[in-house]
């Protein structure tokens, strides 16, 4: 059901400040930067093998990250698990009692379609699921 993790999503001030912690230290490839309106956030992955790393910036004080910022301060805020049929594996988690904060797939960064798990039905990790349109990735 789950092919990989697809990123780690985190939660930053400023990319512009965070950037370089990713690209210089650590020499990760930058695939790129784009504004998610439904989001309010301002994301740039990188690449670190198979696996992303999201950089989330909040753009309002209104988003959702600007609030966990607010709250437990930068860091780690998200798991996104990649995997195929995503409304499928939505309504199959559902029957075994796991509570989603999107029942349905929703647009999210790169065009990928995204649902997040309840943190209270996952040990409060907020757990994404994500599935990509594109072939070849
Ligand atoms: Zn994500």
């Amino acid at each position: 059901m789950i092919k990989k993790v697809d990123h780690i999503g985190i939660a930053v001030k400023s990319l512009e400040e965070t950037l370089p912690f990713y690209t210089e230290v650590l020499n990760l490839k930058y695939l790129g930067t784009e504004v998610v309106e439904s989001q309010k956030v301002k994301v740039a992955f990188l690449k670190a093998g198979e696996t992303k790393i999201e950089l989330l910036e909040p753009t309002t004080e209104e988003s959702t990250i600007a609030k966990f910022i607010e709250k437990r301060g930068e860091g780690i805020h998200h798991m996104a698990l990649a995997v195929d049929d995503i409304q499928e594996r939505i309504n199959e988690i559902k029957t075994k009692g796991i509570r989603m904060i999107d029942d349905e797939a929703r647009i999210g960064a790169a065009g990928a379609e995204v649902a997040f798990m309840h943190p209270k039905s996952t040990g409060s990790v907020l757990v994404e699921l994500c599935e990509k349109k594109e072939k070849g990735e």
